[in-house]
């Protein structure tokens, strides 16, 4: 986790949103939205500040948010949770992620996701003396190869750490391979553990969780946040939901890490999974058309592109532009095209980084008009 210097080396996010600001470049690395959501949310925050709750929050977090998150697992996954015990709230689903792995996986214990993955699961997982395995998911339809998971999972195997939707590819959980990850799980008694941060973000069809496919539901911690779904990611208010003796384990962790957070955005949340189905459903589809508007800017432009499912990202190839290394073009877009992007190889271990050499992650969860202005920009690398 250090750099070659002994320092620590930021992480990509950090450094590119620097690049970003630096240049004055569009900032399309780091995924946040340009714009507020829900005003309905917003509102809720501010009267929670005004009417005092601003003092420590109770270890598991608010029972009116713990009692939202059961009602909107209900709701939308037909998932039963009792508040008590079943859910337990965290500073955004990077806590929940620690807080998990750093629960269950002792020194050489593996675990498996697939890759490119989420930059924190690796360095978690090393924290905690793990043993990282990998499944690739390759270019440009990102499904795994059902021989190379089924050899990932073994005995050896704590935890199956599952993103879906997927960051940064875009890609959403195919039903065989969801199928086949509840039975890999239960055959070498491993947890399944996901990240469903962009459940609301599908451009097509309902999110499925894992925890709402037959036999899975005793053996899958489910993490989630209000970051993505309601435009506030910086609120850092996540969860996490699973049987008693899972969350129990998750919460011994948790305490000593931040103890609670965020007091007044835990009622604001609440107030978020309680709107009406059609704000879920109008925020996907706006997100639809500007992950279509980008992606079409980008094939303009040159690059050739997988389209995404879900979520604020695509990935895009640089190679029919003439360039090899994405590093190297992430480096250089500013001064290029005023854009930045991240390297899919930021997202995958070092020795794999020639396997997606060419690839670029631009975010498209930005205003309209930033999205055209960018591809304008980019249409000049041609
Ligand atoms: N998981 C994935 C896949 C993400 O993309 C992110 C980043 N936003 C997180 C977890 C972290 O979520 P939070 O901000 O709620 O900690
Ligand atoms: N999840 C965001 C992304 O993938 C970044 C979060 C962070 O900066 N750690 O861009």
């Amino acid at each position: 986790l250090l750099g070659p210097d002994g320092r620590i080396a930021a992480t990509v996010f950090a450094e590119m949103s620097a690049l970003a600001q630096r240049t004055g470049a569009i900032n399309l690395g780091q995924g946040f939205p340009d714009e507020d959501g829900p005003a309905a949310v917003l509102d809720a925050a501010v009267d929670a500040i005004r009417s005092g709750t601003n003092q420590y929050p109770p270890g598991t977090g608010m029972p009116v948010l713990r009692e939202a998150i059961a009602r909107h697992q209900q709701h939308w996954y037909g998932i039963g949770l009792d508040p008590d015990r079943e859910v337990l709230v965290t500073a955004g689903a990077t806590e929940a992620l620690a807080a998990t792995v750093l629960a269950f996986v002792e020194p050489g214990d593996e675990v498996v996701t697939f890759e490119p993955y989420y930059d924190a699961y690796a360095a978690l997982i090393a924290r905690a003396g793990g043993v990282h395995r990998t499944v690739p998911l390759r270019f440009p339809d990102w499904r795994p190869n059902h021989d190379e998971l089924r050899a990932a999972v073994t005995d050896r195997t704590r935890l199956i750490l599952v993103n879906d939707p997927h960051n940064p590819t875009g890609a959403v959980l195919d039903e065989a391979t969801a199928e086949l990850l509840v039975e890999l799980a239960e055959r070498h008694d491993a947890l399944l553990v996901t990240d469903e941060v962009y459940e609301h973000l599908r451009f097509e069809g309902p999110h499925r969780p894992i925890a709402a496919r037959p036999g899975a539901r005793s053996r899958t911690i489910s993490i989630s946040s209000g970051g993505k779904t309601f435009s506030t990611t910086g609120w850092k208010i996540g969860w996490l939901t699973a049987r008693p003796e899972l969350v129990t384990a998750v919460l011994a962790v948790k305490q000593y890490l931040t103890y609670v957070n965020g007091a007044p955005f835990q009622p604001a949340i609440a107030t978020g999974l309680d709107l009406p189905d059609a704000a879920f459903t109008a925020a996907a589809a706006s997100l639809a058309r500007r992950a279509e508007l980008l992606s079409a800017g980008l094939e303009a432009a040159g690059f050739t592109v997988a389209r995404p499912r879900a979520g604020y990202f695509v990935v895009a190839d640089a190679g029919p532009l003439g360039f090899d290394d994405a590093e190297e073009l992430c480096r250089r877009l500013p001064e290029l095209a005023g854009v930045v992007g991240i390297p899919v190889s930021a997202f995958v271990r070092r020795e794999h980084r020639h396997e997606v050499a060419r690839l670029v992650r631009f975010a498209f969860c930005k205003r309209e008009d930033v999205l055209r202005e960018a591809s304008a920009r980019l249409a000049a690398l041609g």
